[in-house]
């Protein structure tokens, strides 16, 4: 079956000199092609991912390889079956990926070595080498590749900081780093190196063209890749299937997430649709309990109701 859309991931380090007149001028042009998606432009280079039909996203990538500032740009395309976001948001940022260093690192100027996805697939077979995630937890949990570091972040500024505290991991090692689209590693991987270590490496164009590759076809990726859209997430290994995702309450082998039903919490969790119903889609009895609880609202649960489905909270261990 063809499907009808698709969803564009790029990004291009690159000087921007008005991203404010950019942003919006770009923005104007995304919505006259019915384009939606998520966009951010700054001094520093453009990072986006967007949705559409096939001849707009089309004639929005013929539009950016006439720019000469982009006639390099790299496209990862995922068929869909629609669109991937509900509006078309396109901002001026001081950076187009958030590390947050107090003193910024230009890939131009320092980034690790690239490794094309047959190369990467070789070094995770080889012994001497460290296969680090440069991905939040919750990105980890969903999907990764067999036995690769995982850093306990929840955003990616605060990976300059866990590097620092875990040290002892990655000294003197091969290290070779990988997020879903390349952008983040090009940034980490130059601020590995100036940290200290010298072989430094990075996946070239990410996890996205890892999966696609025809010989490497995804291989020795375990469960399902999370992305930033409304799909949630995606396949990468065209070998085999496997699922690592855990279900938050019993263990079990999940792939389904959803965000913490209390909107001041909104923490991802992978839940079951049964677990969902019967924890009112919270994370714990707190949030469970919390007066604008968003499962609640939805589904019109009674008092009663939800007094009875916060009982289920008691039969859990490790709440
Ligand atoms: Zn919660």
């Amino acid at each position: 079956m063809s499907k009808d859309y698709r969803v564009l991931l790029y990004y291009k380090y690159v000087t921007i000199d008005d991203p404010e007149t950019f942003a919006s001028e770009h923005l104007d042009y995304c919505k006259s092609l019915g384009l939606k998606g998520r966009i951010l432009v700054s001094t520093e280079g453009l990072n986006g991912t967007v949705s559409g039909t096939k001849e707009a996203t089309d004639a929005y990538m013929d539009h950016l390889h006439e720019d000469e500032r982009f006639k390099d740009l790299v496209f990862k395309v995922d068929e869909a079956d629609g669109h991937a976001f509900k509006k078309m948001h396109c901002r001026p940022r001081k950076e187009i990926v958030a590390l947050g260093l107090d003193e910024d690192i230009d890939p131009h100027q320092l980034t690790g070595k690239y490794y094309s996805p047959s190369e990467f697939k070789e070094a995770l077979l080889s012994d001497d080498t460290v296969i680090l995630d440069a991905r939040n937890d919750y990105e980890y949990d969903l999907g990764h590749f067999r036995g690769a570091i995982r850093p306990d972040i929840t955003r990616f500024r605060d990976l300059p900081q866990w590097i620092r505290e875990n040290k002892e991991k990655l000294e003197n090692k091969k290290i070779v780093t990988y997020c879903t689209g390349g952008i983040r590693c090009e940034k980490f991987s130059g601020f590995l190196k100036r940290e200290g270590f010298d072989d430094v490496g990075q996946l070239e164009g990410g996890i996205a063209t890892y999966g696609k590759d025809p010989e490497t076809k995804g291989e020795y990726w375990d469960g399902k890749m999370y992305v930033f859209d409304e799909r949630i997430s995606v396949d990468v290994n065209q070998v085999e299937k496997t699922v690592v995702g855990k279900e938050w309450f019993d263990g079990t082998p999940c792939e389904r997430y959803i965000n913490c039903a209390n909107p001041e919490c909104n923490r991802q969790i992978l839940v079951s649709e049964e677990n969902e119903e019967r924890y009112l889609g919270a994370c714990c009895y707190d949030c469970a309990k919390h007066e604008r609880n968003r499962y609640v609202e939805k589904n019109n649960i009674s008092e009663e109701e939800k007094e009875r489905r916060l009982e289920n909270f008691k039969d859990l261990v490790h709440q």
